[in-house]
């Protein structure tokens, strides 16, 4: 239940990011400009409130994706959906380049108080807002939304980005497998408390998000549980990850890529024992990574 490529469209390409806008968003934009309208005398107020509102969501995935980078990840994507904004990001398998690229997209919003409040305050005192009624409550408007979506964010309800923020700094001391899988227990604890808070507002939008990021902390969980299977198998020391660093579990956890079947890249020097196929890239079960096994040789390390 995520936005993908296929259901979107391309807006535009910046810093070899392509920026994507889901259909369904449109659906919601029109609904959300009628509801926005009323609030003011002259409804094209309401349009640019929602075009403030689309601004500040992409800023915000902006700082993900360029700090994600920042730090060796990859990022090239963001989709623009009604539940804010998604960055594609695959920052390295560490706890300080995950805080990182978390970390930026908040930080945005944070960078935006003082620069919507010192446009607040640099109309009214040239004497603008008296006579116009709109632009105070357009400017009022866009502090209150980007405050609200920091606030938002910073739910400790993974994978908002609070989550995924505790997740990060609960991975120093836990490991990665225990600091998701104690990041998601508690995002569910966050998730029963948004879905009170959804019912006592009687908002079905609170109640929708409730449930996506529900979900999307189910399936979190039980990629916890996965990497911790998998961090408890007994390890080939002679090799490590010449990203992660962690050595390669011993068994079945590679596919050939011709015949499919699964077998022990390390034990026969990434050679299918099947059908002889070689995989070029082996893939690291820890963080993902798929280098060739040449450079998985721990002696060679640090030389
Ligand atoms: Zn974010
Ligand atoms: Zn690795
Ligand atoms: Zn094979």
């Amino acid at each position: 239940m995520t936005p993908t490529r296929q259901s979107s469209f391309r807006l535009f390409r910046l810093w070899g990011i392509d920026v994507h806008v889901h259909w369904s968003w449109f659906v919601v934009a029109f609904y959300s400009i009628s509801t926005r309208v009323p609030n003011y005398a002259a409804p094209v107020w309401g349009v640019l409130e929602y075009l403030v509102l689309f601004l500040i969501v992409l800023l915000h995935e902006f700082g993900h994706a360029l700090a994600c980078r920042q730090v060796g990840g990859s990022a090239d994507q963001i989709v623009l959906w009604p539940l804010g904004g998604v960055a594609y990001v695959a920052p390295p398998s560490r706890p300080g380049a995950t805080l990182w690229s978390i970390a930026a997209g908040p930080l945005v919003n944070v960078a935006l108080v003082p620069v919507f409040i010192g446009i607040f305050y640099a109309v009214r005192a040239a004497g603008v807002l008296n006579q116009n009624p709109d632009l105070h409550a357009f400017l009022r408007a866009i502090i209150w939304m980007n405050v609200s979506l920091l606030a938002f964010n910073l739910l400790p309800v993974y994978p908002l980005d609070g989550g995924q923020i505790l997740r990060s700094l609960l991975w120093y001391p836990l490991g990665k497998a225990r600091s998701l899988m104690a990041a998601t227990v508690i995002g569910f604890i966050g998730g029963v408390g948004l879905a009170a808070f959804a019912v006592w507002l009687r908002s079905p939008w609170i109640g929708i998000m409730t449930f996506f990021l529900s979900s999307n902390c189910w399936r979190s969980f039980q990629s916890a549980q996965a990497l911790r299977k998998i961090e408890q198998l007994p390890r080939r020391s002679e090799f490590a990850c010449p990203v992660c660093h962690a050595s390669p579990p011993i068994g079945n956890f590679w596919q050939c890529p011709q015949c499919r079947q699964p077998f022990d890249a390390f034990a026969t020097g990434a050679q299918c024992p099947h059908c002889s196929a070689t995989l070029e890239l082996t893939p690291c079960p820890d963080c993902g990574t798929a280098r060739g096994q040449r450079s998985w040789d721990a002696s060679i390390r640090d030389v």
